[in-house]
């Protein structure tokens, strides 16, 4: 049977931060400028990806790692680098591969949809207004104060589709936020595969290839 509403992170799962960080990579790289002499765009940007840990590190840390990378260790404000980065990295915010077919194949089947994701508001609804990704509702974890895998930010999702846990599924890439999470408020949970250093253990959840895979999930007819 179908799902009433399917639900879905959104770094790395509708939102490529991988292909982000690279669109952003040469702004930063210049902004960097004063402190990076000589290095090249090309290994800037492996650095970039190496030191980025996919966004988990805070992005003071992230630009005062970044910087030693190359050997500098003094003369930057890591708030004020930081501060760039949240207020520019959204403009680059790239599609996960067939994220607007799979929101619009779920419309079409008369499913609801509704992003659960970790962070401020000022940087995750950037992303999603900058993506244009159209969902029924919208939870970020700074509007409830808990981040996933906390059960919070996935019931007020539910709350606000007005879907109940077992009616729905969630789809994310990441072992404890997104498959733990939402497994324990009782939703079935599709991991997405994409880098992640950990699978997710002793859970119960469908690997997911991409995005479209999910379809292979639904029946054909409408709920
Ligand atoms: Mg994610």
């Amino acid at each position: 049977m179908n799902p009433a509403a399917v639900l879905f992170d959104l770094d790395d799962t509708l939102h490529d931060r991988r292909v982000s960080v690279d669109a952003f990579a040469p702004a930063l790289h210049k902004h960097l400028e004063p402190w990076l002499s000589g290095v090249t765009l090309e290994l800037f940007k492996a650095t970039l990806h190496r030191v980025d840990h996919g966004g988990y590190v805070p992005r003071e840390i992230f630009m005062t790692r970044l910087l030693e990378s190359f050997g500098v260790t003094s003369g930057f404000d890591p708030l004020e680098l930081a501060e760039f980065w949240r207020s520019s990295f959204a403009a680059y915010a790239q599609p996960m591969r067939g994220a607007y077919e799979i929101l619009e194949h779920l419309r079409g089947h008369g499913i609801k949809t509704g992003i659960v994701t970790n962070s401020t508001v000022r940087l995750q609804q950037a992303k999603i207004d900058m993506l244009e990704l159209h969902a029924d509702a919208v939870v970020i974890s700074e509007q409830v104060g808990v981040k996933k895998p906390a059960p919070e930010p996935f019931l007020e999702c539910l709350k606000r589709l007005e879907v109940l846990p077992h009616q729905a599924w969630f789809v994310g890439d990441h072992a404890v936020n997104d498959i733990a999470g939402a497994s324990a408020v009782g939703m079935r949970a599709f991991w997405l595969e994409i880098e992640q250093p950990l699978e997710p253990v002793g859970i119960e959840f469908t690997r997911l290839e991409s995005l479209s895979d999910l379809e292979l999930y639904l029946s054909s007819k409408s709920t």
